[in-house]
């Protein structure tokens, strides 16, 4: 006899959220299976390959016998150079022992969420979010506290709205910049005004989330750790995937108080230990060459935003803003809710997407796992061909949209 065993699964487990990317990535790569002609606009990740570089100097740390565990906080070499890349990049003085590197930022924000939050600790979030920010911090029994902000603003909170969502319960505010799935990117000025407004509330931990930091068009990326009235009580997560293509190679970092940096090597100590041995050499070597392939990377990605905004434009009901970074577009596309096709209605962002993945064999991501249930995001991680033809075929699957 089977045995049901999801029965078995934890209340744990069935408290967190299905990752909406990794289900959409999922469908799209069962159509293909089938033989569909799928373009994938779902993921979060360059279509480019780790520059040569790298690869080589993780070729080289194999073949010099790197291949043991590491301390977990990261091989020295490793720490040193982000200790340099703080101070270079972001003007963040933080010294080795600040230093956490781990299996992906993702891990990063984990291990900084457990060392951090109680049960009960609220957690203000923007919104929209990175879908794991979200479920990490329910993970830990925190309660999430969002703060909205829509197309209208650039997605972009204010500082009143900051203030607003503070209380005295707050433990910790999280945000990214350039942000995912926005795109938005906080000026100086802005993250100024967040910081005056925290100065009430001197406990309340900052985890910046700067994954995206390098692909920024607007040319000025501020960190808001290198501000001195917040410094000592921020922590910078960063990492090798997006700014370096390197998603597959899992390693990501951060920069924290010594207590807190310290707590988080506890806790990954008994879950994962040290990141890829030779993944970090090679991660010290890619922070510590010319930065070209980088950056060469971002003017494709900028010449493609201006390519999907110039497509989306010509699409009537889909509304978009000029993101400044990352490498997504998110749309508001309420305007089709309440349209059919056949006697199918569609009522939310995902039966718009998994419309748009049968109809137009276009994959993306419905907003809703973002905390914004009238947009969908589009990631231009693409090829400009690949972008066109996919545009193309979702402007006719919505025309074919109608009332009735
Ligand atoms: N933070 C944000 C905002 C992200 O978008 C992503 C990847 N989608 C990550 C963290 C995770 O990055 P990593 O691959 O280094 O775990």
């Amino acid at each position: 006899m089977a045995r049901d065993f999801e029965k078995l699964l934890s209340g744990f487990v069935n408290r967190i959220e299905e990752s909406s990317t990794l289900r959409m990535a999922q469908m799209a790569r069962n159509l293909k299976a089938k033989g569909y002609d799928v373009i994938n606009l779902s993921l979060g990740e360059p279509d480019f390959d780790t520059p040569q570089h790298i690869k080589d100097a993780a070729t080289a740390a194999l073949n010099a016998g790197i291949t043991k565990y590491t301390p977990v906080a990261g091989l020295l070499e490793l720490n040193q150079a982000i200790v340099e890349k703080f101070k270079r990049d972001n003007n963040i003085e933080w010294a080795t022992e600040n230093i956490v590197v781990s299996n992906g930022s993702k891990q990063s924000f984990a291990n900084v969420c457990f060392a951090l939050i109680n049960p009960g600790d609220e957690v203000v979030i923007f919104s929209p979010y990175w879908v794991s920010h979200y479920e990490i911090v329910k993970m830990t029994g925190g309660v999430p506290v969002e703060v909205k902000a829509g197309i209208d603003q650039n997605y972009k909170i204010t500082a009143q709205q900051l203030e607003k969502a503070l209380s005295p319960r707050t433990k910790m505010l999280v945000f990214s910049s350039p942000c995912n799935p926005t795109g938005s990117v906080f000026s100086k000025e802005e993250l100024e005004a967040f910081a005056e407004v925290l100065q009430k509330y001197p406990d309340v931990i900052i985890v910046s989330d700067e994954i995206y930091e390098y692909i920024n068009f607007t040319g000025n990326h501020t960190s808001i750790g290198s501000l001195p009235s917040v410094a000592d009580r921020t922590v910078t997560l960063n990492g090798f995937a997006k700014g370096f293509a390197m998603t597959g190679w899992r390693i990501g970092y951060m920069g924290a108080p010594k207590e807190i940096a310290k707590a988080c090597v506890k806790f990954q100590g008994q879950v994962t230990s040290g990141a890829s041995s030779f993944g970090q050499y090679a991660s010290s070597v890619a922070l510590r060459s010319d930065l070209k392939p980088t950056f060469d990377m971002v003017k494709a990605f900028k010449k493609r935003r201006d390519l999907l905004i110039s497509l989306v434009k010509d699409i009537k009901g889909m509304k978009c803003n000029k993101p400044e970074g990352a490498f997504y577009l998110f749309p508001d596309i309420s305007a089709f809710f309440g349209k059919s096709y056949g006697k199918t209605k569609i009522k939310t962002a995902e039966e718009l997407c998994e419309y748009l993945l049968n109809h137009a064999h276009v994959a993306l991501v419905g907003g809703e796992g973002f905390g914004a249930p009238n947009c969908l995001r589009i990631s231009y991680a693409a090829s400009d061909q690949d972008i066109r033809k996919a545009m193309n075929r979702i402007k006719e699957a919505l025309e074919e949209l109608k009332y009735t």
